[in-house]
């Protein structure tokens, strides 16, 4: 049974103060920082004392199953235990936290988690506070990993924050191109999930409020508040896909993630500027916004890829069952066949 386990929440700008008091409660804090704050002041914004402990989260690559290893054995060897965990950044700083946590408490391999419902504890204590918004990181049920294999979530109940923070005014120093192709992920669970076979009330109405917030902020040249109208999108876009799924969009960009090592908001971006024959008016919109607000999505990308890669990325693309059978119900591998899906990255 497929229970909606929704983090609590303090919402509000600057509403980071509210962490020293929260902090205060517990011995040893593990804060997991996205590196891009490493020479910030956000230090003395959220209070970290002498015992406290911060990692730096290189997030040049999205985040693999190895990384979170590395910082569990590191911990160890340093008999590090904390009682709380504190992820600061985008959607990769915000799925290692999460791993860390279940793992921290769970023991094993990072990649033995990956799937679903593999977890068997509850995590340590976990607080995620996004810096950038569209993934929906921040409430969904899956902490999205790539091991040697794969590219896969560790879906589980036990994935799912404590407490999160959303507190608009981090968005602030997000350059213009990654704000917009972080918050299009938003946009395309949406899509995905208003377009596909498992659609329903609840995912319809998160869905349908997050597109309109989409639509405000990117097509809209003096707008109030829009940090914090694309961080609502982005919550309610992770809502929304509680109770679907992703599609076809999601199913091809795995692949570049994957073997091209193309991050997930560009990578979306670049699909889903080829699926006008699935998604139609939707991406008509997308690329208005885009224009809208300069942002140029980059084509050509598969002009150099060799024909095994490209079978690897197909193989991948069919491994996508549950994404591919919300896009075209139970019949998919029909439509998708290996032909179609190499002509859709071929257009990339
Ligand atoms: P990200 O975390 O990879 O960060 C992207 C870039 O933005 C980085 O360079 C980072 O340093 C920078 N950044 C973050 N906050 C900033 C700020 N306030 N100011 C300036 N720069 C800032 O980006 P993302 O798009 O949020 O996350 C992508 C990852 O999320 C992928 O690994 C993807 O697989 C995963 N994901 C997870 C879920 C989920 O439900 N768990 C859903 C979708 C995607
Ligand atoms: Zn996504």
């Amino acid at each position: 049974m497929k229970t909606l386990i929704l983090p609590k929440m303090i919402y509000g700008y600057n509403s980071i103060n509210e962490l020293r008091c929260i902090v205060e409660k517990y011995d040893t804090v593990l804060y997991l920082i996205d590196s891009f704050f490493k020479n910030d002041m956000l230090k003395e914004k959220i209070y970290i004392r002498k015992k406290d402990v911060t990692i730096f989260i290189d997030v040049t690559n999205e985040p693999r199953t190895s990384y979170v290893d590395s910082i569990i054995q590191s911990l160890k060897k340093n008999i590090i235990s904390p009682d709380l965990i504190i992820a600061i950044g985008g959607g990769s700083t915000l799925d290692i936290g999460k791993a860390v946590s279940i793992i921290l408490m769970n023991g094993g391999l990072c990649k033995d988690y990956q799937g679903w419902d593999l977890v068997k504890k509850k995590g340590i204590y976990k607080i995620g506070i996004p810096t950038i918004s569209g993934t929906g990181a921040e409430v969904s049920r899956t902490a999205v990993m790539i091991s040697e294999i794969q590219k896969l979530g560790i879906n589980s109940d036990y994935s799912v924050f404590d407490l999160i923070i959303l507190d608009p005014s981090f968005l602030q120093t997000v350059p213009n191109e990654q704000y917009f192709y972080t918050a299009m992920d938003c946009f395309i669970h949406c899509v995905e999930s208003i377009k596909g076979t498992f659609i329903n009330e609840f995912s319809r109405s998160y869905s349908e409020k997050a597109i309109e917030l989409c639509r405000e902020v990117f097509l809209n040249k003096k707008i109030s508040e829009r940090d914090a109208k694309i961080m609502m999108a982005s919550y309610f876009g992770g809502c929304a896909i509680y109770y679907s799924e992703t599609g076809i969009c999601h199913a091809l960009s795995y692949g570049l993630s994957f073997i091209l090592n193309i991050h997930h908001g560009i990578g979306n971006c670049i699909v889903f500027n080829v699926l006008d024959d699935f998604y139609g008016d939707y991406v008509n919109e997308f690329r208005k916004m885009a224009e809208f607000n300069s942002i140029k999505i980059p084509k050509g990308i598969m002009n150099n890829v060799g024909d095994n890669l490209l079978d690897k990325m197909v193989e991948l693309t069919l491994k996508m069952e549950k994404p591919l059978t919300n896009a075209f119900g139970g019949e998919w591998s029909k439509i998708m066949t290996k032909q179609k899906i190499k002509e859709l990255y071929k257009t990339m």
